[in-house]
């Protein structure tokens, strides 16, 4: 099946008891045996739910993984893969990270004897110095977020399969309808479901999804004795948001790209970070490894200090200024003061997020009105 076609009917059958064609919100905690042992296969729902093993199915099945693992939040699932390792351990990442991963590796899990390498991750071979017998894991982004730059995953795939590391992506920005890890190398695909997948900024949830059958098995022991699982009715409303993530991704494209044209030649932007420009450093990365290039597009503003940039932020009438992304509606974020303030000033500064970097995620509304708000927000 194609990637629509999952996204509407993979995991789900209509109700076997009632022939509902939507799958139902399993509202209950536990599940009926008929002598102790003798079960439908559900016992208890933080371990199995129905509505979430629907979800799961279908999310395996959009990122071309034998299977899914949904979390209460896209936190839960990193918080699950990093689990999975012991105190000596050492993990490779990169050094624009989505400010809550950098959080939990630096301020969770270094205390726990895990050894964390920031690394700059445009060239796969940047890794190999930093790999030695205590390497267990690579984590990637990308695009990363706010900065847009692409890793190389089938490149960083290579590497971590000769040496028998884990690769795990945190494909939250592309997608599963932009991009496939899983297919390039990948061990475990992440995702902060909600973003995209669910799509209309009203769900918090998670996911990781996995080929090898042990390793399913490890994270599903970790899912089930730390607890980190949803409940049916996110389960529900990602189920609904998911059957048009093609249609939304379309378009978050579209618009994206016109956005990222109209902000490069406007005279008050000064750089701009969007991997569908063929100056971006790696444009035919991003070719070769996406679909399209999404509806994330960041920029910084000429000459303009801290309160300039507060200043435009909060001209917008038709971008809403929140946190998040991937929703419907476009939204627009300052990472300095927002996503990203539990990244050092010198850390953070070093990848170019300064105090004039805004980052937009241009949603699916008519584009004429968008490109009015972005006219009139800038002047
Ligand atoms: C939002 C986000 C997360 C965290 O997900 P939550 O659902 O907010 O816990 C992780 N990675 C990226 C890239 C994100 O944008």
């Amino acid at each position: 099946m194609k990637f629509a076609t999952k996204a509407i009917h993979a995991g789900q059958e209509p109700d076997p008891t009632t022939g509902a064609v939507m799958t139902p919100i399993y509202q209950t905690s536990t599940y009926w045996q008929k002598s102790p042992g003798d079960h439908k296969g559900f016992e208890y729902s933080r371990g199995t739910n129905p509505t979430r093993v629907a979800l799961e199915a279908c999310m395996a099945a959009l990122e071309n993984a034998n299977h899914g693992l949904a979390f209460s939040s896209g936190m839960g699932a990193t918080d699950a893969v990093m689990k999975l390792l012991a105190p000596g351990d050492e993990v490779i990442t990169g050094n624009d990270l989505y400010g809550g991963s950098y959080r939990i590796f630096t301020k969770v899990y270094a205390k726990y004897g895990i050894k964390f390498h920031f690394i700059d991750l445009s060239k796969p071979e940047n890794i190999l110095p930093y790999i030695n017998d205590k390497t267990k894991l690579v984590w990637i982004e990308t695009p990363t977020n706010p900065t847009m730059q692409i890793v190389d995953i089938e490149g960083v795939g290579k590497i971590t399969k000769e040496r028998n590391l884990l690769l795990a992506v945190d494909n939250t920005f592309a997608s599963p309808y932009l991009q496939s890890p899983m297919d390039l190398g990948a061990d475990i695909v992440m995702h902060s479901v909600t973003k995209y997948i669910a799509g209309h900024s009203d769900v918090i949830m998670g996911a990781l999804l996995v080929n090898d059958a042990q390793l399913y098995k490890n994270l599903w022991f970790i899912y089930n004795a730390c607890g980190a699982t949803p409940g049916p009715q996110d389960a529900f409303l990602v189920l609904r948001g998911i059957k048009t993530l093609h249609l939304r991704m379309k378009a978050h494209c579209e618009n994206g790209a016109t956005v990222a044209h109209f902000l490069k030649k406007h005279p008050r932007v000064d750089k701009i970070y969007w991997p569908g420009f063929e100056d971006h450093p790696n444009h035919d990365i991003a070719k070769k490894q996406m679909r399209d290039f999404g509806g994330m597009v960041s920029f910084t503003l000429k000459d303009a200090d801290l309160q300039d940039t507060f200043k435009v932020a909060a001209s917008f009438k038709v971008f809403t200024l929140a946190e998040s992304l991937g929703g419907v509606e476009s939204l627009i974020n300052h990472p300095v003061s927002m996503t990203h303030g539990s990244i050092p000033k010198e850390e953070r500064e070093k990848v170019g997020v300064t105090d004039n970097l805004l980052r937009l995620s241009v949603g699916v509304e008519d584009i004429e009105d968008l490109i009015a708000d972005l006219e009139q927000a800038l002047k």
